[in-house]
């Protein structure tokens, strides 16, 4: 099948018919091109519906975990959002279909190299890059409307709940270092208000405010 047959098939039998709503998250999985951003040993694979191997020990979201966490974000076309977990920069791409600007921290600086000079080759010029710990933010571009973790914390990192916008949303799982629950965060002046969205497993989210290395 070619591939933008097997990513239109994806997002109908994937993701619309198990309920992702957002007409706006649709038309940006249907745009993607997934199979660029999985190792090439990996293609075939690249519209099924599972997570898949990157370098490093990583893994690229299962279609429907990212098809999720940026429903959830609620994003609007103005909105600066801050992802943590750059890995392929599949997500990335999703998110700078939908948002104004994308800044987004990797600490593995392979894979954000990797994915950096994908992204700048497809032509997107809204995404801004970090290599660092991310459970740390990007303080020196708060607010944002909203920031998204792609990697399993083991509790809601302090800095990013201060680098997010009254109004805005973070979306993260939140757990063990195997097994987490994915959480949308809202913020309401000084109140966060914690909303459950699904059971999910990611990598563990090492840094400052996350997990310790293995
Ligand atoms: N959204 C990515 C998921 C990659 S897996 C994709 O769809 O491809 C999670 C990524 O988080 C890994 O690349 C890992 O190196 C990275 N990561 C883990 N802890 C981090 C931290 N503290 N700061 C930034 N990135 C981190």
């Amino acid at each position: 099948m070619h591939e933008s047959d097997a990513r239109l098939r994806m997002v109908q039998e994937q993701l619309a018919a198990r309920g992702i709503r957002s007409g706006r998250v649709l038309e940006a999985m249907r745009s993607v091109p997934r199979h660029m951003f999985v190792p090439l040993q990996e293609r075939g694979s690249a519209y099924t519906d599972r997570a898949l191997s990157l370098a490093h020990g990583q893994t690229i979201s299962q279609p429907f975990m990212v098809a999720t966490m940026t429903e959830s974000l609620a994003l609007h076309p103005d909105d600066r959002v801050l992802e943590i977990g750059t890995g392929s920069g599949y997500q990335t791409a999703v998110l700078a279909e939908l948002a104004h600007e994308v800044y987004t921290v990797e600490r593995d600086p392979e894979l954000a190299l990797q994915a950096r000079e994908l992204l700048e080759e497809m032509g997107y010029g809204n995404i801004r890059y970090l290599v660092g710990d991310g459970t740390l933010g990007w303080p020196s571009q708060a607010p944002y409307d909203g920031i998204v973790v792609t990697a399993g914390a083991p509790s809601l990192p302090k800095e990013l709940q201060a680098q997010l916008r009254d109004g805005g949303r973070i979306v993260i799982p939140i757990g063990t270092r195997s097994e987490q629950e994915l959480y949308r965060v809202l913020r309401q002046g000084v109140e966060y208000s914690k909303e459950w969205i699904t059971s999910c497993r990611f990598v563990p989210l090492v840094g400052e405010e996350g997990w310790s290395e293995a």
